[in-house]
């Protein structure tokens, strides 16, 4: 029998959180965003679940290439344009829309030789100081661009870096304002968490939104909401077993370091999941875990390959009981991926990009 760990995609769940999110910004189209292999779920395993989306935003030229070998011929956006000239071809060859966030892009374009003017969306850094021209810059960045045959349209861009948070949204959106009001174009604004919490402020502001973890059922501004308050579903389950239980009484540790000290009698499960899985190292005492649909918690280190549970809530549960690190159980009892990463002292976003190689998946 094959080590029993499993990751499972909710193919139904997906197409309920696309459609939330587009309830949230109902008069725009929206990206679905499937960079990192679609949060770590597998391009392949999301596409037809994702299929109703308007277009699909990622940053990895290879995924463009994996989307289209799919037979999608709908809009794909490079979230982060190109990274060298070859790559303007590529473009060229299965219509790749592409952002444009610096002048060395520019250039690159203006020396292309094309049959086909591209889309490009010409981002601009309204305060995340990450990718963007300045306001100040913008304008004459457009103007460029604006004057090459090498350009169809210019749709207007920019990236927020506190929808989630008290910060909020207003002075980005100002400052893209104030530069952009009278320059004709579709505009493309929001994340999932300005989707969510700023529907009403980007109504109308954005033509298209693109939302990534909010499709893969983790609240982007959790703990203030978990993913069940913004209607949620989790998309994707970590499952194993447990594979050995001890008897421990009081004085007892448990795992590398003794971390965890047991004050009386105690059931342990091991659990066949470890950091080499995904699960993440830093997760200590106390980190949620279900055992046959049982909340429960995690004790002393996670190992390479195996974690250690407490079997108080579940004294019928032994080897062969299905254990669920993060996502639904098979009886319906969900444990929120946001919930164990915040355990870990992250977010969820990471925890569904780091599934390890050796963790098969599989879909319902
Ligand atoms: C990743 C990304 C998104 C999606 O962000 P979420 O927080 O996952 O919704 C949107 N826009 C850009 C430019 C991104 O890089």
């Amino acid at each position: 029998m094959p080590r029993p760990i499993l990751a499972t995609v909710h193919a139904a769940a997906l197409s309920h959180n696309l459609a939330r999110a587009r309830a949230a910004a109902p008069d725009a189209r929206v990206w679905a965003v499937v960079k990192a292999n679609a949060y770590g779920h597998g391009i392949e395993r999301v596409f037809d679940a994702l299929r109703s989306a308007d277009g699909f935003a990622l940053l990895d030229l290879v995924e463009a290439q994996r989307l289209r070998a799919l037979d999608w011929r709908g809009p794909i956006l490079l979230l982060e344009g190109c990274f060298d000239a070859r790559d303007l071809e590529l473009c060229s060859r299965l219509g790749l829309w592409h952002t444009i966030h610096c002048d060395e892009q520019i250039d690159m374009l203006a020396a292309h030789k094309t049959q086909v003017a591209h889309r490009v969306f010409l981002k601009m850094n309204s305060g995340m100081n990450r990718l963007g021209f300045t306001p100040e810059r913008y304008r004459a960045a457009w103007t460029r661009l604006n004057a090459l045959p090498q350009v169809e349209e210019i749709s207007l861009m920019t990236h927020f870096s506190d929808a989630d948070g008290a910060r909020g949204i207003a002075h980005q959106l100002q400052a893209f304002e104030a530069v952009t009001h009278d320059l004709p174009g579709e505009r493309t604004l929001s994340n999932s968490a300005a989707v969510l919490r700023h529907g009403p402020a980007i109504a109308e502001k954005s033509d298209w939104v693109r939302p990534g973890i909010a499709v893969y059922g983790s609240s982007p501004d959790f703990p203030e909401h978990s993913a069940a308050d913004w209607g949620l579903l989790p998309t994707l389950t970590l499952a194993s077993k447990i594979i050995g239980v001890q008897h421990l009484v009081a004085g007892d540790t448990v795992g590398y370091g003794s971390s965890f000290t047991a004050d009386g009698p105690l059931r342990i499960g091991v659990v066949a999941c470890g950091y080499a899985d995904g699960y993440p190292r830093h997760c200590t005492t106390g980190t949620p875990v279900l055992v046959q649909g049982v909340l429960t918690r995690m004790v002393g280190r996670v190992s390479m390959d195996m974690i250690t549970v407490d079997l108080t809530p579940v004294p019928d549960a032994g080897t062969g009981s299905e254990v669920t690190l993060w996502g639904r159980a098979s009886g319906g009892a969900v444990l929120p991926v946001d919930e164990v990463a915040q355990s870990a002292g992250t977010v969820a976003y990471e925890l569904m990009c780091a599934g390890a190689p050796r963790v098969p998946f599989s879909t319902d």
